[in-house]
């Protein structure tokens, strides 16, 4: 047997092939230094290419190496809370596979950590390599969050970051489907610091986040910590109502005292169309979190394992059931 597991490290990979084996060595020659015991932790997040069989090969020959393998996509953020329900260390860190988080910060971590800090988070003071579209959407999504939260989420920060045993447990207990993991950490206190670096570039592959992901990810982000965009609706409502209000006592004026109301058709149609798009707008907002709601009363379960490698199956539910009945 190995030595007793004190660091997990949560690797959540979608279609890596090009960098997956290289992470891997990365990460061992940088766990290996610590002389402490570990496990290397992926979640295979439905990948269609070569590297389910890549990461099968490292687990055949290296103990510390696990896998999950889920039995389709099911997204960045369920991979990573399955890998925290998953994890037996101490410590447990989360990484992306792509390499633009180093490896070498989990040792800056570790020593945060055992100055006593519970969350020890990866702050990005550059990214590299990263297109400017990207870049920007970044910034303005990270502070229209801060705005619309009343939770404190840390600027500029991805998942890349260690949480303590305790932390994970008080993750594990959160049953919310539409997670975002970095607001659920800052949700659950304790104490928390960051250490900085430089976002490198990936180190081969594309972004498995496009547009699309994004955007879900912030709206995930925005609706998981805050009633803000459904007080939009009310005010934008109670705003246009009082415009509303003051435009039909002029109206009112003008067809009682004055004989010029017969014109007016282009004010007529650009009323319309903007007060049908807010309308419509703010029902958007709404849907957004009665979709939501509809998630959570379902209840399925948060991810399917197809397999796991190097360690036992368990069930997410049932370990929710155990704990608190
Ligand atoms: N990822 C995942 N499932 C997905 C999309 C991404 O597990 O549906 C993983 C991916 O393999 C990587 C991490 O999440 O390890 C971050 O993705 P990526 O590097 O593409 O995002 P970016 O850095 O471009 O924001
Ligand atoms: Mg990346």
């Amino acid at each position: 047997m190995s030595a007793h597991v004190k660091y997990s490290i949560v690797i959540p990979v979608y279609n890596e092939e090009e960098v997956i084996y290289e992470t891997y060595k990365r990460l061992k020659r940088v766990m290996d230094s610590t002389g402490e015991g570990y496990e290397l932790l992926f979640v295979n997040d439905g990948s269609r290419d070569e590297t389910v069989s890549i990461l099968k090969e490292c687990s055949g020959i290296d103990q510390s190496v696990k896998l999950i393998d889920f039995s389709r996509n099911f997204g960045h953020q369920i991979a990573i809370t399955a890998g925290m329900d998953y994890a037996a260390g101490d410590a447990i860190v989360i990484i992306d596979a792509d390499l633009q988080d180093p490896p070498e910060l989990i040792l800056k971590m570790i020593e945060k950590w055992k100055e006593g800090y519970d969350v020890v988070y990866a702050k990005r003071t550059q990214r590299k390599g990263e297109t400017f579209f990207k870049k920007q959407t970044a910034a303005l999504f990270y502070r229209l969050l801060r705005a619309s939260t009343d939770i404190d989420i840390p600027l500029d920060t991805g998942d890349f970051r260690l949480i303590d045993r305790k932390v994970c447990e008080e993750m594990k207990r959160i049953p919310e489907k539409n997670r975002f993991v970095r607001g659920l950490v800052s949700w659950v206190g304790f104490r928390q610091t960051a250490v900085e670096y430089t976002r490198d570039e990936r180190l081969a592959g594309e972004t498995k986040y496009p547009l699309k992901k994004m955007l879900k990810l912030s709206m995930d982000g925005m609706t998981s910590f805050s009633y803000k965009p459904l007080k939009l609706a009310t005010y934008t409502g109670g705003l246009l109502s009082l415009a509303g209000f003051i435009y039909m006592l002029v109206v009112l004026y003008l067809k009682l005292f004055t004989d010029s109301t017969v014109t007016g058709w282009a004010s007529i149609i650009i009323i319309q169309l903007l007060f049908s798009g807010i309308v419509l707008l703010l029902l958007g907002v709404i849907g957004e979190y009665i979709g939501r709601i509809y998630d959570e009363t379902k209840d399925r379960p948060l991810y399917i394992v197809r397999e796991c490698y190097g360690m036992e199956p368990k069930s997410r539910k049932v370990q929710g059931s155990v704990k608190h009945g």
